[in-house]
């Protein structure tokens, strides 16, 4: 396929280019898109087409990541040869409440990287806590909502992939998280970004330490309706809730808001396909 390469930010301007060939999807790895190109107009570079099924692979920092099902020899020396990563691993799932990740290491040794998006720092080593690049969007979309000065809850916070980006955007962020190796990088993170003054990690498990009334409550947690009942015991009339799910879950998320008298409005998005089927979702809950 041949493509162009361009910043992740000026993709939405490029794709409506006559040169763009609308019928393949841009491949996205860190802050760059490879954008195919048309035949008969000039491209950069021509990447060799991809014969997997998998759900493909992405670059966390200097390690190449596979998803789906695990690639071959032939397509491991290709990606070697394309991206000298350091490392190049197999997700096979993740596991349990704190998604730990289940990889195999296909080359290389695994250690921490620093994987940079949207001008954001992240320590991380992908064999100890996970890493979704196709969050990246809404990581984008909520810091863009948040006005400065708010007090904002991140009660599943990992890394710190949206409390990150909702400090940097003038938020004051509360951030909980129950995985200690993720608390560890969290706090790495926060330094690393200079938003020391702007969050507050509390290790350990969310319900034990939301308090006050806060402007956004960010549930970054397939499971994040089951904790709604806490969360809403923390907002006010214009708190916004972001709860995240798989597939359609209004329907719960409204029954848990009748069961504490709470009225919202409600909007309903998806962020990313995770498997046949299935999606990953977000509801927008403003509280009336
Ligand atoms: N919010 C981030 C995002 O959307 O990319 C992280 C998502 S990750 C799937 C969910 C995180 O929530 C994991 O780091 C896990 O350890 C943490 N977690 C799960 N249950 C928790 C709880 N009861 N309290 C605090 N953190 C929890």
């Amino acid at each position: 396929m041949n493509v162009r390469e361009i910043p992740c930010r000026d993709l939405k301007k490029v794709l409506q280019k006559p040169w763009v060939d609308i019928s393949r999807r841009p491949w996205i790895s860190g802050d760059t898109a490879y954008v195919p190109v048309r035949e008969g107009y000039p491209y950069t570079q021509a990447l060799p087409e991809r014969r997997r099924k998998g759900r493909g692979y992405q670059k966390i920092g200097s390690i190449i990541a596979f998803h789906g099902e695990k690639p071959d020899e032939e397509v491991i020396s290709e990606i070697i040869n394309r991206h000298n990563p350091e490392t190049v691993i197999w997700y096979r799932g993740h596991r349990g409440v704190m998604r730990i990740p289940d990889i195999n290491v296909l080359y290389g040794e695994i250690s921490d990287t620093i994987h940079k998006e949207s001008g954001i720092l992240y320590h991380l080593n992908p064999a100890a806590v996970m890493f979704s690049q196709g969050n990246m969007e809404e990581k984008r979309r909520v810091a863009g909502l948040v006005k400065p000065g708010e007090r904002i809850c991140d009660m599943f916070a990992g890394i710190g992939y949206f409390t990150l980006p909702m400090a940097k955007a003038g938020g004051f962020v509360h951030a909980m998280e129950i995985n200690p190796d993720a608390v560890y990088y969290l706090q790495k993170n926060i330094r690393a970004n200079n938003l020391t003054s702007q969050i507050i990690v509390s290790p350990g498990d969310c319900r034990d330490h939301i308090t006050g009334i806060y402007d956004r409550i960010h549930m970054g947690y397939y499971d994040a309706k089951q904790f709604l009942p806490v969360a809403l015991q923390h907002v006010r009339s214009g708190t916004i809730i972001h709860v995240h799910g798989i597939g359609y879950n209004t329907r719960e998320i409204r029954e848990h808001l009748m069961t504490k008298g709470v009225t919202a409005a409600l909007t309903h998005r998806v962020i990313k396909k995770i498997g046949p089927g299935k999606v990953h979702t977000v509801t927008d809950v403003v509280i009336t």
